[in-house]
């Protein structure tokens, strides 16, 4: 672990070389910083014959958290590895504001344009984006490493969600509660299992409920057998009554029925299996179960984390016209004592209309921060790091 990656003058990927020897580089100048966030040298000279040997990326997709490591193959040894925090959440609640603002906007009818949301198609192998963000997160990740560290071969971990819940996707033990599908995934498994609509009224396309079938108040448990999808206004109507009292007594049964859609719950995973092919390289898909891999077994360094931020394929947010930073980049702050938060600050900034930037490094944020007084470290690539 924690070996630093390198690159030759033509970029050609080395390998990944000791803390100690990437000191003696820079020392000596003999190597530069290609990047800071994650570190990455840059030798002073092409090396077409240096020996390398093909590593292996590890990737261990998860719903919040996807892992990344780099092993080297012969030895076993983990030569890099890193973490990337997906922003699942965070899209499909920006998705639906979007669609609350167009939905009030048709309601006032204001436009002038009717409605076109009945004569839309979803392209083949349309996935949502909260998690196509994942999968292209992945992917871009993939790209950057291939181009930083001579890798051979990709193998991912078959994610849980997909394997053990489909075998058996009414698990009703602790796992279930705090560990896969908890969250986001629950919502995710119901919309999938309920096809995104409201139990009662069958109405689609409209904010729905995670709702509990015989009332939490009456008992009911949070077990996602006892859980189904309503609309707020069913919801508000069934109150404290069982489903069966409401007048649905199917429900219970379709509940406790195991999710019959498997190949849009493999969607994910075959999308990303599909966009790791074109990278050319040889893929090992290993099994969930064989390598359990937790942040704190893995012991990977905060510094590792990579958050991500927007969607990696769009741009990053436009160049200010005054000066010449961009939200996302991550710079050093040095303000002068007879200023506001005086000292040194580090870390990502985002510019405001009014000219300041507000900084958030490791303390917290710190607000009206002159651009004068800021060096760009790294440009914005769309992930934030844990400096
Ligand atoms: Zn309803």
């Amino acid at each position: 672990m924690s070996r630093v990656l390198i690159v030759d003058q033509q970029r050609r990927p080395l390998m990944p070389c000791t803390p100690a020897r990437a000191r003696l580089l820079l020392k000596q100048g003999k190597a530069a910083v290609l990047r800071r966030f994650p570190f990455i040298l840059i030798l002073r000279e092409a090396r077409p014959e240096a020996v390398v040997q093909p590593l292996r990326l590890k990737i261990d997709p998860g719903s919040k958290v996807t892992g990344l490591a780099v092993l080297n193959d012969a030895s076993g040894q983990v030569v890099w590895a890193a973490e990337v925090t997906h922003r699942g959440e965070e899209v499909h609640k920006a998705l639906q504001k979007r669609a609350a603002v167009r939905r009030g906007r048709r309601y006032r009818h204001t436009w002038y344009r009717p409605a076109r949301y009945l004569n839309r198609r979803r392209p083949k192998g349309w996935i949502p984006p909260s998690l196509r963000s994942r999968v292209q997160n992945v992917e871009t990740w993939t790209h950057r490493l291939i181009r930083w560290a001579p890798i051979g071969g990709l193998s991912y971990e078959a994610v849980r969600f997909d394997t053990q819940a489909l075998q058996n996707p009414e698990i009703e033990g602790e796992e279930y509660q705090h560990g896969t599908l908890a969250g986001l995934e629950i919502k995710e498994y119901l919309l999938l299992k309920w096809s995104h609509r409201c139990s009662y009224c069958q109405k689609t396309d409209l904010p729905l409920q995670v709702e509990h079938i015989l009332p939490k108040i009456r008992g009911g448990s949070n077990r996602v057998s006892n859980l189904t999808l309503a609309c707020e206004k069913c919801n508000l109507k069934k109150g404290k009554q069982t489903a069966e009292e409401f007048g649905f007594p199917h429900i219970q049964a379709q509940a406790k029925a195991p999710l019959k859609d498997a190949a849009s719950v493999n969607s994910t995973r075959r999308l990303l299996h599909e966009r790791l092919l074109q990278t050319g390289l040889p893929i090992e898909a290993s099994s969930g179960g064989c390598t359990k891999w937790n942040r704190r077994q893995r012991g990977i360094p905060k510094k590792h984390w990579l958050d991500a931020l927007g969607f990696p394929r769009s741009r990053p947010k436009k160049r200010s016209t005054k000066h010449p930073f961009r939200t996302g980049d991550i710079v050093r702050a040095v303000v002068p004592a007879h200023l506001n938060n005086p000292g040194v600050h580090v870390g990502r900034m985002a510019a405001k209309a009014n000219g300041a930037f507000t900084i958030t490094t490791k303390q917290g944020k710190v607000t009206d921060i002159g651009y004068r007084y800021c060096t760009r470290l790294q440009h914005a690539d769309g992930y934030a790091y844990l400096i």
